[in-house]
């Protein structure tokens, strides 16, 4: 009995998946045949409509791109890395789109060189995105502080930004694939930092405030 109710559940999961691609391309979709309708009637607005339709399609394609990223199994690469370096690596990376947003990012790596076995491209791909996710945050701007601390056999690394927060009712959804507040979020930025850090032996931890701003922690095991 146990093994069919574990069945069952996965069958729900996969449904709730389909469901929820099903849901987020046919918006875009909808949209295009619309326009696409426009067009054939021979509107003036015509390549003010191939603009929008563009967005559309990069939109599916983003989607898209972020299921295929979830989709299992993963090819992992794991080796060992200098955990600050990849987290300095990526602070370079996302300057141009922080100063963009009037955002400042801080780093403090731990005074000694602390490595971990990973995937570097793939722990790159979960900062990259709770970073962009703490800049999305700040729509007026702000500071993201990244600081990462040794404690016993952990390395932690915590993300914290002075955003706009995530209200407590919704803090168990985080995480949740195509959660997302924004207009033209995805909602699997955070589905995919889960998924790497579960590949990682890694957790994630998040502390927020309404106003106050989000703290990220994920926490990985030193290699030894
Ligand atoms: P997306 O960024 O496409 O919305 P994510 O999975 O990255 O999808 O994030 C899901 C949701 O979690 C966001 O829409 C936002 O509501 C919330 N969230 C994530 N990070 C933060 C943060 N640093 N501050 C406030 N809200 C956040
Ligand atoms: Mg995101």
């Amino acid at each position: 009995a146990k093994q069919s109710a574990h069945q069952a559940d996965k069958l729900s999961i996969a449904g709730q998946m389909a469901a929820g691609i099903a849901h987020e391309i046919r918006n875009p979709l909808t949209a295009l045949k619309g326009f696409l309708q426009l067009l054939s009637a021979g509107n003036e607005n015509g390549s003010k409509y191939y603009d929008i339709m563009k967005d559309e399609l990069t939109r599916i394609e983003l989607i898209l791109n972020e299921l295929l990223a979830l989709a299992k199994p993963q090819e992992m690469n794991m080796t060992r890395h200098d955990l600050s370096e990849l987290i300095q690596d990526i602070v370079v990376l996302l300057q141009a789109q922080a100063t963009l947003h009037n955002v400042e990012i801080h780093f403090h790596p731990t005074k000694e060189s602390v490595q971990i076995r990973c995937d570097g491209n793939k722990i790159k791909q979960l900062f990259i995105n709770l970073i962009k996710n703490a800049i999305e945050a700040m729509p007026e701007g702000g500071t993201v502080w990244i600081e990462q601390v040794q404690c016993d056999e952990w390395v932690k690394v915590s993300i914290r930004d002075n955003g706009v927060g995530i209200p407590q009712e919704l803090l168990q959804k985080i995480g949740q694939p195509f959660f997302t507040q924004k207009e033209t979020g995805t909602g699997l930025g955070l589905s995919i930092c889960y998924q790497i850090a579960e590949y990682h032996n890694a957790n994630i931890e998040v502390a927020s405030e309404v106003g106050e701003g989000t703290t990220f922690t994920v926490s990985f095991p030193i290699a030894l």
